[in-house]
């Protein structure tokens, strides 16, 4: 069994759980230190703009939808605009490919080679710089150009909890207030993991995950982050705990918030990611997760190189339109189907299926041969994954002993398949423990029939 990095996914709870260890190594102070307050955050190319966070989806009340709508409702929705625009129109460097920043420098009066210096003073060399003030090197002018023009930060580092584990779990707070997570999961094989968020909230309502519960005045989604906010998770990452645990080796989007939903900023802050003169992370080791919006995906597997994960946990339709809206609007057959079709078309390259699983409700045997005949034809791997179980969630994890026979049955049929156990769930910072259940939860969905005596334990 391999027993490696979990860094699975949501279910989400955030919190404060006061058996969390809080862990703010000296590093860590002097960076807070170090911090200005709040940056200001601008659009790019300097664009005044302002705030737009659309409430369409988010002033949802999903308790007076029906229940087959409400994840199309939300995803029609259009929610937020992800752009945050400071009041000095500054630009923000973090949310620029390469090719972008280099323009702006140029447009600034300053030759490319400027550029790709600033370029690796942000991202490469170990320097990861977050304010003008680390800038070495660089000719004076350039930075006072800089000082006038550029903004450095779209995060600011709030706190550190760490887990029995090794797992941490960095809180950010954004410029407009709200509060993200990203975990960190040391591996002991040289592989370190963050795990970024993409939106603040999600829309998504999962029923076994925290975040898609959490809700203000009934909203699963509160905004999408800015590519800017996306790298700078992996750009601290590197910058508080290389010295501690090793290289950050790989990216997973698994995270608050459902990914390609925010596709333009996550394929952005992918591209920034895997730049060779930069962070330079392998694509095959930055992974985007989505649960199942086909279109986006599609679009997904024609734009980008890096990898795909997508969250399955069902073998029916009936399962998965309960416990995964979306399915309502991208059944299996479409889910799957389009999976068949595009990976055709791309060489060497495999999707992930998360499966996490929920005792009986998708953990039958004949779940396992179900889920054999859905992936024939589709190069895979798959994970199952143990429910981390939480308040906002009606499941139980299913026993170990028979997420193992599970595992066998799709072993013996050639799948490639992996169990993964949770990290950090100690300290909340395991799959579906981020986020905070505020006072408004986005409601349940009903249960089917049949299924009601298993979630009462009958
Ligand atoms: S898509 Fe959203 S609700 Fe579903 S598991 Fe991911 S974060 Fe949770």
């Amino acid at each position: 069994m391999e027993r490696s990095c979990i860094w699975m996914k949501r279910l989400v709870v955030i919190g404060i759980d006061p058996v969390f260890l809080v862990n703010t190594p000296s590093s860590i102070s002097s960076l807070r230190s170090q911090s200005s307050s709040p940056s200001t955050l601008v659009s790019l190319f300097s664009r005044h703009r302002s705030r737009s966070l659309s409430s369409t989806a988010c002033s949802l009340s999903l308790s007076a939808l029906p229940i087959e709508d409400d994840a199309s409702i939300l995803l029609n929705s259009g929610v937020a605009d992800s752009k945050i625009i400071g009041e000095n129109s500054k630009t923000l460097l973090k949310g620029m490919r390469y090719s972008e920043l280099e323009k702006w420098v140029q447009s600034h009066g300053f030759r490319p080679g400027q550029a790709m210096m600033l370029w690796k003073r942000l991202y490469g060399n170990n320097v990861w710089v977050h304010s003008c003030d680390e800038l070495e090197g660089l000719n004076k002018d350039f930075r006072k150009m800089l000082g006038v023009h550029a903004e450095f930060k779209a995060l600011s580092l709030r706190d550190v909890r760490t887990a029995s584990d090794g797992t941490r779990k960095i809180l950010f707070t954004l410029e407009d207030g709200l509060v993200i997570e990203t975990v960190i999961i040391p591996c002991d094989r040289g592989r370190n993991t963050v795990c970024v968020s993409s939106q603040v909230g999600c829309a998504m309502n999962c029923q076994f995950c925290y975040t898609g519960r959490q809700a203000s005045f009934k909203m699963g989604l509160r905004r999408h982050l800015t590519a800017a906010e996306i790298v700078e998770q992996a750009v601290f990452a590197r910058r508080l705990f290389t010295n501690e645990v090793g290289s950050i080796t790989n990216v997973v989007f698994m995270g608050m918030g459902e990914p390609l939903q925010n596709i333009d900023n996550v394929i952005r802050a992918a591209d920034v990611m895997v730049d060779e003169h930069g962070l330079h992370f392998s694509p095959r080791k930055v992974t985007i997760s989505t649960s199942g919006l086909v279109p986006q995906l599609k679009r997904f597997l024609h734009e980008s190189t890096c990898a795909l994960a997508v969250s399955l946990n069902a073998t029916t339709d009936e399962v998965r339109n309960w416990i995964m809206p979306i399915n309502r609007k991208y059944n299996l057959d479409s889910l799957l189907g389009t999976l068949r079709e595009e990976l055709q078309h791309k060489h060497n390259y495999k999707v992930l299926f998360e499966y996490v699983m929920l005792a009986g409700v998708n953990d039958s045997m004949e779940d396992a041969k179900r889920l054999i005949d859905l992936v024939q034809g589709i190069p895979c791997k798959i994970n199952l994954i143990s429910f981390n179980p939480h308040n906002g969630s009606p499941f139980k994890p299913t026993k170990d002993e028979k997420m193992i026979e599970f595992r066998n049955v799709l072993a013996a049929a050639g799948c490639t398949v992996f169990l993964r156990l949770s990290r950090g769930d100690d300290q909340m910072a395991a799959c579906g423990q981020l986020g905070k259940l505020g006072d408004f939860q986005v409601p349940l969905s009903r249960v089917p029939t049949r299924f009601e005596s298993v979630l009462s334990g009958a």
